[in-house]
């Protein structure tokens, strides 16, 4: 079968509309398209060893890794859609990334040649031993090249390696076909209504799942235009929603979170009117604090909607698109397509309703009055679902069982279908006193105290519990003595049971982050463990 994101650009590349809009202007489709094909042209032609002419230039690049090292705007998209044309495997790096990262990711990936620009030729030349290093704009300039028809890319065919998160652990390679893609941009347009109408604010990165496909891939593929921004920042974001000039907007939790900072300074004249006037507003990557949607909410009238993805099966759960349907807290239903199942510990599906007799559930009962009805691992199986993770046969054979995709999160389905997460198996379920925790639970009571602006909740290595529950507070100005053990203990007993209340609090002027404001937890576990050791 054909590629159908090739299909799919094809008929994209007669259009006239605004596909990109960047600090240099506007591109439509038809040029987006003209451009790219001349990169494939070039990369095609750069391809042949021998050097040769047009007669014996290569059709495809046969799964060549081409890494993107392009400031984010037209010439970044032009290189990603003219290496997936080529038959080529798009590797998006940030440049943010020490030397020494790029390096090891370049070589994980047993990259060739390396796709810059302009300004970002320096970040790329400590990595450019043994490596080709190629302008865009350079790739840009060159004739598209007699083979201009483009056949021969089947739909399994790898198309983008995107490295996961590394919030648990190294980062690991994830294949994705030109089929993933296809079908995880249209079940997001689907599910979010995307249409030549839109204009979306992008300014996520563009080396993880959330910034190329979610939102890049999601508005191309439907036809919108996108507004790159170089990079997130809060006062350029405020201002751009505040003009009303976009439609739609997608962001990480913690995008959120410094938008409200912003807000509260007083910076952004305009921007409650400017984000009512939005279509939609999204949230992902990582748990939207309930109190950060609720926030929204009284600025806006709706929460944003929230929904779940990951690198290895795309997004598996969307609200809906009805903000009067969307509930805080929780990540909605799988979309069309997504199979999930919730697992006991053995890998059994729990039908609703069903806890394994005689064994005590992965977390703690749900509450009376709420209406979880299963608990546990959460798979996911789908046509979604990545290829296998690049050179690690073990860990790819792991990671599936039975077909299905084992996601190494804890989740809980309600009776009427929804999905909420718990966290991850690996530093989220903490094992403490012979209980199992949710730190996300934990961490959503946590918020509603307010001199907390932000916590993570960690399990510490301890001889009598096994691990002891301990909170790392960023506290809101001023407000550091509340946050104290003593005082948040006690404030903590009055919410919680007393085997969740946290037995120390730590305060700190900031929490480890990654590129996706995700709170990197083994590197706080081992810095806290270290200073009360
Ligand atoms: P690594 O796999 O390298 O440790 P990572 O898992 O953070 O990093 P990603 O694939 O970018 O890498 O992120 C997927 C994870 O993000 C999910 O497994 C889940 O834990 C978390 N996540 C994404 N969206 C949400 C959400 N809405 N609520 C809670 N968690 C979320
Ligand atoms: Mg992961």
């Amino acid at each position: 079968m054909a590629s159908p994101l090739v299909e799919r650009l094809a008929q994209l590349g007669s259009s006239a509309r605004t596909a990109v809009e960047d600090e240099r202007g506007q591109t439509t489709f038809a040029a987006l398209l003209e451009r790219a094909l001349r990169v494939r042209g070039a990369l095609l032609a750069g391809g042949s060893r021998r050097g040769a002419g047009e007669a014996e230039r290569p059709s495809s690049l046969e799964g060549e890794r081409i890494l993107l090292l392009v400031s984010p705007g037209a010439a970044w998209v032009s290189a990603f859609l003219g290496t997936l044309l080529a038959g080529g495997i798009v590797l998006p790096l940030s440049a943010l990334y020490p030397p020494a990262e790029l390096e090891w990711l370049a070589s994980d990936a047993g990259v060739r040649r390396i796709v810059t620009d302009g300004e970002l030729a320096a970040v790329a030349a400590p990595i450019a031993q043994g490596r080709a290093v190629l302008r865009v704009e350079d790739l840009e300039r060159a004739a598209p090249g007699r083979d201009a028809a483009i056949s021969d890319i089947a739909a399994g065919d790898p198309a983008l390696l995107l490295y996961t998160s590394g919030t648990t652990g190294k980062p690991k390679g994830a294949l994705l076909t030109h089929r993933n893609l296809a079908v995880q941009a249209e079940l997001l347009r689907a599910a979010w209504g995307f249409s030549d109408h839109d204009l979306l604010l992008h300014a996520l990165p563009l080396h993880h799942l959330h910034g190329v496909v979610i939102a890049l891939m999601t508005s191309l593929l439907a036809g919108s235009a996108t507004r790159m921004l170089p990079r997130f920042d809060a006062q350029r974001v405020a201002a751009e929603i505040a003009r009303r000039s976009v439609t739609s907007f997608m962001a990480v939790p913690t995008m959120y979170q410094r938008l409200f900072e912003h807000v509260d300074r007083g910076g952004a004249p305009g921007f409650a009117a400017g984000a009512q006037a939005l279509r939609l507003a999204t949230s992902g990557s990582a748990a939207l604090p309930v109190t950060l949607a609720e926030r929204w909410r009284d600025l806006t009238g709706t929460i944003p909607l929230e929904r779940f993805g990951m690198t290895e099966i795309g997004v598996g759960m969307s609200n809906p698109l009805d903000p009067g349907a969307r509930r805080a807290g929780w990540v909605g239903f799988p979309l069309p397509t997504v199979e999930a199942r919730i697992t006991d510990d053995a890998g059994n599906a729990w039908a609703a309703g069903e806890r394994p007799p005689g064994e005590r559930p992965a977390a703690d009962p749900p509450a009376p009055g709420d209406a979880a009805v299963a608990r546990g691992e959460l798979w996911i199986r789908g046509p979604s679902v990545f290829k296998g993770y690049l050179g690690r046969e073990d860990a790819t054979a792991a990671a599936f069982q039975d077909g299905w995709f084992r996601t190494g999160d804890v989740a809980e389905r309600s009776s009427d279908g929804r999905f909420r997460l718990l966290g991850r198996t690996s530093v989220d379920i903490l094992k403490s006193g012979g209980y199992k925790l949710s730190a996300l639970e934990i961490e959503e009571a946590l918020r509603e105290h307010g001199a907390i602006a932000e916590v993570a909740v960690i399990g510490v290595p301890d001889e009598a519990w096994g691990e002891r529950v301990v909170a790392v507070v960023v506290a809101a100005p001023g407000r550091e003595a509340e946050c104290a053990t003593g005082p948040l203990r006690a404030w903590a007993k009055e919410r919680l049971a007393p085997y969740k209340v946290p037995r120390e609090s730590i305060v700190v002027r900031a929490l480890p982050r990654n590129a996706m404001g995700k709170v990197v937890k083994p590197e706080l576990v081992k810095t806290i463990a270290a200073g009360i050791a």
